[in-house]
């Protein structure tokens, strides 16, 4: 195989992809939009942790990764229920209470990807290079970069540039795809939760939940001990608390336990952006046998069941064990990949708008308790 083949994003799925794409000989270059993440700051209030699990984790192990990103993991073996009154609540996630899913930072795993791909021989990765029009037929891409506008040309060219994909959007343009996002009717707000004297203020073994009805609230650990906290609100409720009497009166009626553990509320809500939540289902997946989708520019879901990035990683190994079962033809790997893979990306996206549900309101319930949960949040 000799083709030249563009990663538009190097996100997760592009930077791991880059990693199996080099080992099998391919000359690849990741287009990235954003500045090297690996000399900056991360984004303020941008889902700074990933539940990372056994899925996700298998993608790593193949290319000799998951002990480099899982030293720094926290495993977390059950969720810990946190009610408005009364003692917290702690679930195990598997009978035997072996089982865990892992607090993993998601600057950290993409960095290690960054790395991982940047070593490799045939890798070349370009930062603040982002889409602007390709030709899906002529492999054209138009890049927009610091020094102005750029052509660049490519055999293959795959879209792992995430949930508002660009690559999707020249796709639909073209008429080669039809996409249809859902969008849930909630936002999400990352708040922050401090070491004490060096300590975590919670359990780290624990994904903390809290359980509101129409909302609620998730916190992993972080490895500086720190805890990041994720507000499931509906949209527009945000606004509705613009100062900060108005948001410690909230949080002390609804969260509060949160209040002395959280100093930096006030601004951590007033200054963190609201995000917001959708499914993306595209259909199909790729155009002429040689530009195609893959993780959340193909099918982004709304983050309950902690799956996305893990679902992105799946995508990934299976598109490599497409190639090695066509004997590397991109015509016949493509389209095989999304025979494969539409099925189980369909389920899970249900499943994780099923588990909203459950978190924000069933795991109050004693009895759902009685049931075993394995391998979510
Ligand atoms: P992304 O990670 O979005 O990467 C896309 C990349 O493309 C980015 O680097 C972006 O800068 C780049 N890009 C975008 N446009 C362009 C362009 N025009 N040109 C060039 N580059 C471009 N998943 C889990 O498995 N576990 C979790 O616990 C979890 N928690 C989540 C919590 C929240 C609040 C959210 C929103 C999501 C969560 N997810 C989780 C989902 C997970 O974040 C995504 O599924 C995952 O990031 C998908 O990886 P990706 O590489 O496909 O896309």
């Amino acid at each position: 195989m000799s083709e030249r083949v563009a990663i538009v994003g190097a996100g997760l799925a592009g930077s791991l992809l880059g990693c199996y794409l080099a080992r099998r000989g391919l000359s690849v270059t990741l287009y990235e939009r954003r500045p090297d993440p690996r000399l900056g700051q991360p984004e303020r209030g941008r889902s700074i942790n990933l539940a990372i699990s056994e899925r996700g984790l298998d993608a790593l192990r193949r290319i000799g990764l998951v002990d480099q990103v899982m030293a720094d993991a926290l495993p977390m073996k059950g969720r810990m229920i946190h009610p408005v009154e009364g003692p917290l609540d702690f679930q195990q996630y598997s009978a035997s209470g072996d089982r865990a899913i892992n607090s993993i930072s998601r600057g950290a795993l993409n960095n290690a990807l960054l790395d991982a791909a940047s070593a490799l021989d045939g890798v070349e990765v370009l930062f603040e290079h982002r889409l602007l029009e390709l030709d899906s037929q002529a492999g054209k891409m138009i890049f927009e970069t610091p020094a102005g506008k750029v052509e660049a040309h490519a055999d293959v060219v795959l879209g792992a540039d995430g949930a508002g994909s660009a690559v999707r959007g020249q796709l639909l343009v073209e008429g080669a795809v039809g996409e249809q996002v859902d969008f849930l009717d909630y936002g999400y707000k990352e708040l922050s939760i401090p070491a004490v004297d060096g300590e975590f203020a919670l359990d780290p073994g624990a994904l903390h939940i809290w359980p509101r009805g129409t909302s609620m609230m998730i916190a992993l650990p972080n490895p500086d001990r720190s805890f990041t906290c994720t507000l499931f609100w509906p949209a527009g409720s945000f606004d509705a608390l613009s100062n900060k009497d108005s948001i410690e009166a909230h949080f002390r009626e609804h969260y509060p336990d949160l209040l002395p553990l959280a100093p930096s509320l006030v601004d951590d809500y007033l200054y963190n952006p609201v995000g917001v939540l959708g499914t993306v289902h595209t259909q199909p997946w790729q155009a002429h046998g040689r530009t195609a989708l893959i993780g959340d520019a193909a099918h982004a879901i709304v983050p309950f069941y902690g799956q996305g990035a893990n679902c992105a990683f799946e995508d990934v190994v299976e598109l490599d064990r497409c190639l090695a079962d066509t004997g590397g033809s991109w015509a016949r790997a493509l389209p095989l990949f999304e025979h494969r893979r539409r099925e189980n990306t369909e389920a899970i996206a249900e499943m994780a708008l099923a588990n909203f549900v459950e978190m924000r309101d069933k795991v109050a319930s004693p009895v759902f308790r009685l049931g075993k949960r394995v391998e979510h949040t």
